[in-house]
């Protein structure tokens, strides 16, 4: 059956249980199998119970809900974010709007600072970064743009490397970016789409946000509590520690949100996926570092960042929690990796994916996307207004 072809029923207020083995014919039916607890995931779930009164089992096969936007106390009592700094920008009313339905917010605005050359500098680069490195009195955003314009080399831009060399020159692309990037992806910038170093603006101002979105802010409570408040509905059951090959349920429409290629076995080879090591660390100290966020470019230290979660967060305590990222070749993935052949492979898989209409692909992992939080739930948005289209008034919403 079609997800178009689902019957609208009346909607018992707590829906059966799943256990885990069921006699054979005797598994449990969803209108909606959800796989994965994230930001797409719980979107979807979300709006296909609340928004179209439909049935829906949610599966993540970690401990937890939240995806890697999950945050905890830890054994200091310190809120910190598991899966590395999540910060919350966007200039989508829209999606502002929508997850204010589940949280109220804490202002926020990120920082970050680079270590180079034994200072902490601006990253994005600003008229600061370069007066503090070079030991210049850049008086205007004229005076800096002109240092700039003197050391860019203008060139096609089709790289990583392009958009950054183009911008600041060679010097100021390795002090920053070369190293960094490197670490990061496990790949020189050279091999990378443009999109990635895109990310990081260069300036010649003295504004040293890293975002400039009209909407930056933390969730009041944190991301787990918000995901708590998103999938407390009754037509919605939460299975944690439960991955997709061992659910046996019944469901007319899936919404998986793990990685496409897993989805299709492999059957065209693997889609790269960067991964990360995360150390985590309490001091006996109220402030580690001056920001959330140190970056650390140079090839001397095997991790890209330190982010110390008060400064997100606005907890006070005596000690503080850090954690150390170290990117990784193996191990969860984390970051889809933005080059042409993988997007080549992905629009393999993408095809298979197409061809389903009874499951929906979304999220950073099943779109292979180097997507931000507010442009998954925009994408999961989007897919529920196009399921919604398909699916009848349900008769209790
Ligand atoms: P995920 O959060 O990855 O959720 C997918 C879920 O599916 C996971 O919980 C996984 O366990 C589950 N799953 C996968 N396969 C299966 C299976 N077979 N069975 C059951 N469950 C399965 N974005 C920002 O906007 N701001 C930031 O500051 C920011 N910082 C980031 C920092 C780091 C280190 C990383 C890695 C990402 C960051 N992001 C940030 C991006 C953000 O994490 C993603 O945009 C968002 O979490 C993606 O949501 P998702 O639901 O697509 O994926
Ligand atoms: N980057 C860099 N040096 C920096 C910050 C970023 O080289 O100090 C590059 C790096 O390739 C990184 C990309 O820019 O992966 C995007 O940075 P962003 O901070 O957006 O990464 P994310 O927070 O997604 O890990």
């Amino acid at each position: 059956r079609t997800f178009a072809g689902m019957k609208a029923r009346m909607v018992p207020k707590r829906p059966p249980a799943a256990p885990a083995i069921h006699p054979a014919g005797r598994r449990p039916h969803y209108d909606a199998l959800v796989v994965g607890a994230g930001f797409a995931g719980s979107v979807l779930a979300e709006r296909l119970a609340a928004g179209s009164g439909k049935r829906v089992l949610v599966i993540d096969k970690r401990p937890h809900i939240a995806g890697n936007a999950f945050d905890h106390h830890d054994a200091a009592g310190i809120m910190v974010h598991r899966y590395g700094p999540h910060i919350f920008h966007t200039n989508s009313d829209e999606v502002f709007a929508y997850l204010s339905r589940f949280t109220r917010w804490r202002p926020y605005e990120h920082r970050v600072l680079a270590s180079v050359a034994d200072k902490l500098v601006p990253i994005p680069i600003n008229r600061t970064t370069l007066n503090t490195l070079y030991g210049l009195d850049l008086h205007d955003e004229a005076a800096a743009a002109a240092f700039l314009a003197a050391r860019a080399e203008p060139r096609e831009i089709r790289t990583s490397e392009d958009v950054v060399v183009a911008a600041v020159g060679q010097e100021l692309y390795e002090t920053f970016f070369r190293g960094y990037t490197r670490k990061q992806w496990g790949l020189d910038p050279s091999e990378l789409d443009k999109a990635v170093t895109a990310r990081v603006p260069t300036r010649t101002d003295t504004d040293d946000r890293y975002f400039t979105d009209r909407h930056q802010a933390m969730p009041l409570h944190g991301y787990t509590a918000m995901f708590e408040a998103m999938l407390d509905h009754p037509n919605i059951t939460v299975q944690t520690g439960v991955d997709f090959a061992d659910c046996d349920v019944r469901a007319d429409h899936t919404v998986f949100t793990g990685p496409v290629d897993e989805y299709f076995g492999h059957r065209f080879g693997p889609l790269p996926y960067r991964s990360l090591e995360f150390r985590h660390e309490t001091h006996d100290v109220a402030r580690y570092q001056p920001v959330a966020v140190v970056n650390y470019p140079s090839p001397d230290t095997p991790f890209t960042r330190i982010t110390e979660y008060k400064h997100l967060t606005g907890q006070q305590s005596p000690r503080t929690s850090i954690s150390h990222e170290i990117p990784r070749g193996e191990g969860d993935p984390y970051y889809p990796v933005p080059r042409p052949e993988n997007q080549a492979l992905y629009r393999r898989y993408a095809a298979l994916a197409d061809a389903l209409p009874d499951v929906s692909f979304v999220g950073r992992l099943a779109t292979y996307r180097y997507y931000n939080m507010d442009q998954v739930v925009g994408q999961a948005l989007a897919t529920y207004r196009r399921l919604a289209a398909r699916i009848e008034p349900a008769s209790v919403a």
